[in-house]
């Protein structure tokens, strides 16, 4: 039976960090895996998450089962901040998930059991979006989110995908600090969107993976705010692995916006449903340590601000990069305004296999880099070799 299995490719990235690994040259950089990274090139474990799991370890009387929902302690407690300026929090309803990836897989679960007809996907995308959307067997439209050329969003191509849906189609956005181009939409342009998803009877579906590592908490959200301001329902995929530095501890939600709060009870019950035959319960610890620092004030203020220092990290690097105006071919002042851990540079495959080969500078095969695997210290290095390559 499993000789029918025909071998899928390796994940590149995860081939990119053995390769990165096996390298023996001193001042390598890595700009391939989706960490955030400090100024000396760690990803450490949040002060306040340390705190948080050493309350755990004290507090925690019982490991038995939860449910497929989690610990909605931590759902509750982290919905304020998701729909903060919103009106909704009357109708919302969610579900602990294994990362804003299990999370995404519940949105695209629900949306095949209610029959929609397409979800539209702006690309270039995260990839893992595509990969869920076929596994579940939701027929997929994609459009040109962002012209990497220009480094510009092709607003055309997203106002055309959604003058072609309708009801029945449901819409995939990046809430903030869009994966892989940090080319998220203008504030005028997100009204539109709503505008048109709330016109049209477009189901929007919010994927928030870096809430607070764009431009604020508040500015990161205006999509969100934008859109659930029109539409009656949404589907919200949260993730707290960046935000919270919890990456391989799985922690993210699903929120479920519903027309009325009667209408949630038999909405979240599909919801537990798939979770249970997808992974029946979510793992609980980096949740639980999550609750405990919202429940706690004084742990908040210390992890807002850890978040605050990542983001004014990244936005030094960003200001730096197109400080240096350009690097050979390629134009770094777009790079300023753009959010998040993430930028794709316009290079081709044999400029990104000379930059790895020549000047041990690792990225993905897209052109996709890691800001915060650039400091102070390496950009220099990184720019001369962008310019040496692309000359
Ligand atoms: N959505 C987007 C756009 C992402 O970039 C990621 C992570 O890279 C996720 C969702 C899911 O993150 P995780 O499952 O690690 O919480």
């Amino acid at each position: 039976m499993l000789d029918r299995l025909t071998a899928q490719p390796a994940d590149a990235l995860l081939a990119l960090i053995k390769l990165y690994a096996a390298d023996p040259a001193a001042d390598k950089i890595d700009l391939g895996v989706g960490v955030y990274r400090t100024a000396d090139g760690a990803t450490p474990v949040f002060r306040a998450i340390k705190a948080a799991e050493r309350k755990l370890v004290e507090m925690q009387d019982s490991k038995a089962y939860l449910g497929p929902e989690g610990d909605m302690g931590f759902v509750r407690a982290l919905a304020p901040r998701v729909f903060a300026g919103t009106d909704v929090l009357g109708r919302v309803d969610g579900l602990q998930t294994p990362g804003g990836t299990g999370a995404v897989r519940l949105a695209a679960d629900l949306l095949k059991a209610a029959g929609t007809k397409r979800m539209f996907l702006g690309v270039p995308s995260w990839p893992n979006h595509a990969q869920i959307l076929k596994a579940v067997g939701l027929p997929v439209e994609t459009f040109t989110h962002a012209d990497i050329a220009t480094q510009t969003i092709d607003f055309e191509a997203t106002r055309a995908a959604l003058a072609s849906a309708g009801e029945g189609d449901a819409f995939l956005l990046h809430g903030c600090c869009h994966n892989p181009t940090g080319l998220d939409y203008s504030e005028a342009q997100w009204d539109e969107i709503a505008e048109t998803l709330a016109a049209r009877q477009i189901f929007p579906v919010i994927d928030i993976a870096y809430h607070g590592l764009g431009q604020g908490w508040d500015a990161d959200n205006y999509g969100l705010r934008a859109v659930l301001a029109k539409v009656p329902q949404a589907l919200v995929a949260y993730s707290c692995d960046k935000n919270f530095g919890l990456y391989r501890d799985r922690v993210g939600a699903i929120y479920i916006v519903a027309k009325d709060a009667d209408g949630l009870p038999a909405i979240v019950s599909n919801a537990a449903a798939f979770a249970r035959a997808n992974w029946s319960m979510p793992p609980d610890h980096g949740a639980a340590a999550v609750r405990l620092i919202l429940e706690d004030e004084a742990l908040t203020a210390d992890w807002l601000a850890e978040v605050d220092e990542m983001r004014a990290r990244m936005r030094e690097v960003r200001d730096a990069l197109a400080g240096y105006g350009m690097a050979g071919s390629v134009d770094l002042k777009p790079l300023q305004h753009q959010n998040g851990l993430f930028s794709t540079l316009p290079l081709n495959a044999d400029q990104i296999k000379a930059l790895r080969d020549d000047h041990a500078i690792y990225m993905a095969g897209s052109g996709r880099i890691n800001i915060a695997g650039l400091t102070m210290h390496n950009l220099p290095k990184f720019v001369a070799a962008l310019a040496a390559v692309t000359a």
